[in-house]
Formats: structure tokens, C-alpha cells, sequence
């Protein structure tokens, strides 16, 4: 058949995942955790199962949990939300990039995009029939060049999308950085969709720079998150869309004929959970341990050139002084042969081309990560 989506095969977290199951390998490529969430939040799941609330909540979500959102925000970055009216729950973050991309972008329409990228983000302006404008982060570093986004704006751009901290590369954006983001917006009427599912996955001190936190982006931004990420339930597939009342309404007009609406004990079981602060305030704590020991173990263990991993779960590394193999047959390899599998960064650029770098996934238990790198130490 004519495919709306010509290029576009499965995605390459379902691949590497199904490549580790069948070779028996440790699965440090697709991002989601193998321990087990806080016994706390299934029993409040359950608790609200047994209460009888199984039937569909309100299209938007159940009020609790978008109150709880909503006083989360303001306590982190002093921007006031409401709950009834500009946060909607939804079915992971996927759908709510998907749904934003959908409500706001017309055919013709450019929304820009800063490669390496999540790999939903392209296809779905596609979907929506959107020209995709491909801006590339600054080779190495990953950290965004604002006069080529500046360049690549032109009266037809209708959205961009940014995501830190950064999936794939680990790099978290400075204030510095959404000040100039700010800035370049300030005379447009661009909108901002701003992915942060790995807000609370911030290292060595630093600060999640949440568009929430500027006017003159939060007045523009679809601010999405994920509850799967930040409290270790990749499965449950619950994510967060936080938007100004107006885009809001166009979001909610696409999400209620998309999923409708997300089930309804998790999300309360989520609500009452996340009424404890303590327990998203301890994750940079959490993950930074894990961090740190699995990047001790490759400087120690392997030949692989670390790049920095100043946020998210993930660790990217230069495999030029390890193998001659390009990134992608690279990953396959390591799967089928040392049994550890990686994600190649070609996956996240539209037009894949070998940079000599793959992602590992850190957010494995202690024991896993040793087990990996002892494999990984035969490199
Ligand atoms: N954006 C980024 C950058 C991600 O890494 C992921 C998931 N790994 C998502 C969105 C999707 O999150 P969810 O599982 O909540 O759909
Ligand atoms: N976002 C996760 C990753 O980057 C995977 C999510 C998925 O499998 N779609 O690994």
C-alpha cells in the first residue's frame, strides 16, 4: 500500500529490546528500569481498584491527579497551572507529543526539530503533515546552536520541540540556554512543545530548567512528562501535558477522539503516591549512584571514550578505540556476541550516519550493571 510513512521501519528500542530477549543479552539499550517501583505505589493502585474506581475518568484525567501536577509545579518552578483547565493526563509521553503535535500543527507547517531527537518526534509531524526542519545539536557536545535554530526559522514555523534532559545525549539545558530560547520566540507566535520526561534525573548538583520556568515560553509550551520515568512504571504508560488554557483546549479536542481518556485507578494510586515529595526529590540522588558506578566501570574496564552524562539514565560513549564495525552493526555485535545491547545514535537522526557513538541505559539494578560490565571488559 501507499505508505504515510515510507521510511519508517520499527522503532529500534522494539528491535535492540527483542535482540537482547532472544540472544540472552543484558538490556542496556532500551530505556526503562529492571527494578521493581516502590511496593507503596502499587498498593495505592490497588487500594483504588478495590474502592471501585474502574470506570472511565473525566476525558482530562482524574482531578486529583492533575492537582497533584499542578501543586508540583508551582512548588519546583513557581508557575501556577490549573487543574481543571491546563493539564491533561495521558497515555505516556508518546501520546502527548503525538496529540500536541497533532492539535497544533496544519498541513504545510514547519516545526523544527534538533537532531540527535527521541525518534517519535519526526514521524509524527509527518502524521500531521508538517514540514520536519532538522536542526542539528553541535556535533560533540550536543548542546543547541541558537543561530542556526535562529536561521532555520522562517514565517511558516508553527512549533519546535526540545527535550532536556536530552535523550540521546545526556546533556541538560542550562538557564542560560532557555533564557535564549526565550529570547529567539519573543517576537514569534512559535509554539514550544517541551519534552522533559527525565526532569528529575539531574546530576552533580544541577537544576531541570523546565520551560514552566519562563514566561514567555511557558505562555507557548505544551510541557509534557512522564510518570513511567519518574517513578520507575515505563509499562503503566501515564505521561503529563501542561499547556495555557488555549492549548489546552485544542490538545483536549485531539486527545478525546485519540485515547479519550487513561485508566483510571493508576492514575489515582499516582495522585495520592505522589503526595510524599520526597520520593521524585530523591531520584537525581538515586540515579546519580548508578551513574557514577557504571561510568567507573567502563573507564576502568573498557576502551570506550566516555561523553558526558549530566541528566537522564543514559550514557553515551565513542566506540572508535573498540571496534572498526559502523555504530548500528556495532550494537548487533555487542548484542549477539559480548551479550550486552546497546542503542547505535543513528537511530535518532533522520538520515542515520555512523558517529561512532551508542547509548547504554543506566537505569538497571547495581547487579546488572556489573554483570554488563563485566562482559563488557572482554571488549
Ligand atoms: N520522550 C523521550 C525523550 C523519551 O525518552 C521517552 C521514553 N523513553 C518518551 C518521550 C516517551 O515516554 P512514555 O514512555 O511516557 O511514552
Ligand atoms: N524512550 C525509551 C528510550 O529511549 C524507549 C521508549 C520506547 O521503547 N519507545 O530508550
Amino acid at each position: 500500500i501507499q505508505s504515510k510513512l515510507p521510511k519508517v521501519g520499527t522503532t529500534i528500542f522494539t528491535v535492540m529490546s527483542a535482540l537482547a530477549t532472544e540472544k540472552n543479552a543484558v538490556n542496556l539499550g532500551q530505556g526503562f528500569p529492571d527494578f521493581a517501583c516502590d511496593p507503596l505505589l502499587v498498593d495505592a493502585v490497588d487500594q483504588a481498584m478495590r474502592e471501585g474506581l474502574n470506570q472511565y475518568p473525566p476525558m482530562a484525567g482524574v482531578l486529583p491527579l492533575r492537582e497533584a501536577v499542578a501543586a508540583k509545579i508551582e512548588a519546583l518552578h513557581g508557575k501556577r497551572y490549573s487543574a481543571q483547565d491546563e493539564i491533561t493526563i495521558t497515555a505516556g509521553a508518546t501520546q502527548a507529543i503525538l496529540t500536541a503535535i497533532l492539535a497544533i500543527v496544519r498541513p504545510g507547517d514547519e516545526v523544527i526539530v534538533l537532531e540527535p531527537c527521541y525518534d517519535s518526534y519526526i514521524p509524527n509531524i509527518e502524521l500531521a503533515g508538517g514540514t520536519v526542519v532538522r536542526v542539528p545539536l553541535v556535533p560533540g557536545t550536543f548542546r543547541p546552536d541558537f543561530d542556526k535554530i535562529a536561521a532555520a526559522m522562517t514565517p511558516r514555523t508553527r512549533a519546535i520541540l526540545v527535550n532536556s534532559p536530552h535523550n540521546p545525549s545526556a546533556t541538560i539545558w542550562s538557564a542560560a540556554d532557555m533564557q535564549r530560547l526565550e529570547d529567539l520566540l519573543a517576537p514569534t507566535d512559535v509554539f514550544l512543545i517541551s519534552d522533559e520526561v527525565y526532569e528529575h534525573m539531574v546530576y552533580d548538583g544541577r537544576a531541570h530548567e523546565s520551560a514552566a520556568r519562563f514566561p514567555g515560553l511557558a505562555a507557548r509550551a505544551f510541557v509534557v512528562s512522564s510518570f513511567g520515568k519518574t517513578y520507575h512504571v515505563t509499562g503503566w504508560k501515564v505521561g503529563v501535558v501542561a499547556a495555557p488554557a488555549a492549548l489546552t483546549a485544542e490538545f483536549r479536542k485531539v486527545h478525546q477522539f485519540n485515547v479519550f481518556t487513561v485508566n483510571t485507578p493508576v492514575q489515582h494510586g499516582l495522585a495520592r503516591y505522589m503526595a510524599e515529595p520526597g520520593r521524585y526529590l530523591a531520584l537525581p540522588a538515586f540515579y546519580q549512584a548508578k551513574r557514577d558506578l557504571f561510568r567507573e566501570g567502563l573507564q576502568a574496564k573498557t576502551r570506550f571514550k566516555l561523553l558526558p552524562s549530566e541528566g537522564s539514565f543514559f550514557q553515551c560513549v565513542d566506540i572508535s578505540a573498540v571496534s572498526e564495525l559502523p555504530e548500528a552493526e556495532f550494537c548487533q555485535w555487542l548484542t549477539t556476541e559480548i551479550g550486552v545491547a546497546a542503542i547505535p545514535l543513528s537511530a535518532f537522526y533522520a538520515d542515520s550516519f555512523d558517529q561512532r557513538v551508542v547509548r547504554f541505559c543506566y537505569a538497571k539494578e547495581d547487579a546488572t550493571l556489573r554483570t554488563a560490565l563485566d562482559r563488557l571488559a572482554k571488549l
